[in-house]
């Protein structure tokens, strides 16, 4: 596995190599993020991970600072993983001074974690077309877990004519449904305990049956407000690709989608209704 923190050395390893998966993240890895270094390995045979806190995709008051590191650890878990490249550029690498270009890709930004952080996926979105043009990837892999995410980018994939396929990984889960996050070593053991109401929301919407959307809305806020020490910025039904609410769940399913403060700890999950 070879660690290189240079976009010129990229580019001269990119040569070597016919078919490439890429695995952007931001580091402090966990089963969620192997989970996509696993399935790039397999379908693409060379794989290469970028490990990037991304101090654009952070509002001001946000946890850029803190936002948990461990360069060594992640280089021992991607070696394990069999990863052929680690990319982890400097902030003045990614962003010299001088840099202004941003990339807005509109609507699907714009409702859920947009409404709540203005400015995040104009971030997310800069520096991921950024990678796209460093590595030139065959093909790229997000998780399910940051689902307006994945609509931001297969949008900007889809609107700028970018020449690789977005693949959209399953959620990894701890044992008790809590979806993996770098953000949960935030959490106190008595605030672990709790957050399993995110998901214990989704799955009752999920279960209920329900194709009201607003039933399904009010289902999972009712259950988030059961958890004393959680507090909702959203819940949300809307359609899987455009993100937009909806009334009634038809043919297309939904996506059933939410954002909890436990303590001071944000945390987002998402399930799909088929
Ligand atoms: P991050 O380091 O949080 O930016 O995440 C890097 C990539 O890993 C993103 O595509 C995330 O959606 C994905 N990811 C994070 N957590 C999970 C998880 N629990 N299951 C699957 N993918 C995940």
């Amino acid at each position: 596995m070879r660690v290189i923190s240079t976009i010129a050395e990229v580019r001269a390893a990119r040569m070597a190599m016919p078919m490439l998966g890429l695995v952007p993240t931001m580091g402090f890895l966990h089963p969620g993020h192997l989970s996509l270094v696993k399935r790039a390995k397999s379908e693409c045979g060379l794989v290469a991970a970028s490990i990037f806190v991304n101090p654009t995709q952070f509002g001001p008051n946000e946890d850029f600072g803190r936002y948990p590191r461990a360069r060594e650890r992640d280089l021992a878990l991607l070696e394990a993983e069999d990863c052929d490249l680690v990319f982890t550029p400097d902030v003045t690498e990614i962003y010299p001074a001088g840099f202004d270009a941003r990339i807005d890709i509109g609507g699907v930004t714009e409702g859920l974690e947009g409404a709540v952080r203005p400015g995040h996926f104009t971030g997310v979105a800069t520096v991921v077309a950024k990678l796209f043009n460093i590595f030139q990837p065959t093909r790229a892999y997000f998780g399910q877990k940051d689902a307006q995410q994945c609509a931001v980018i297969r949008k900007l994939v889809r609107d700028l004519d970018m020449p690789l396929e977005v693949v959209v990984c399953e959620t990894v889960r701890e044992v008790d449904g809590l979806a993996m996050s770098s953000r949960n070593a935030y959490l106190s053991p008595a605030e672990r305990a709790k957050a399993t109401i995110l998901i214990r929301a989704l799955r009752a919407a999920a279960a209920s049956g329900d194709r009201d959307a607003e039933a399904l809305r009010r289902l999972m806020r009712d259950t988030i407000h059961t958890e004393p020490l959680a507090q909702l910025d959203y819940v949300s039904v809307a359609d899987p690709d455009t993100l937009e609410e909806l009334n009634h769940l038809g043919e297309g399913g939904a996506l059933l989608s939410l954002a909890v403060r436990v303590s001071g700890t944000r945390l987002i999950d998402n399930l799909i209704i088929p």
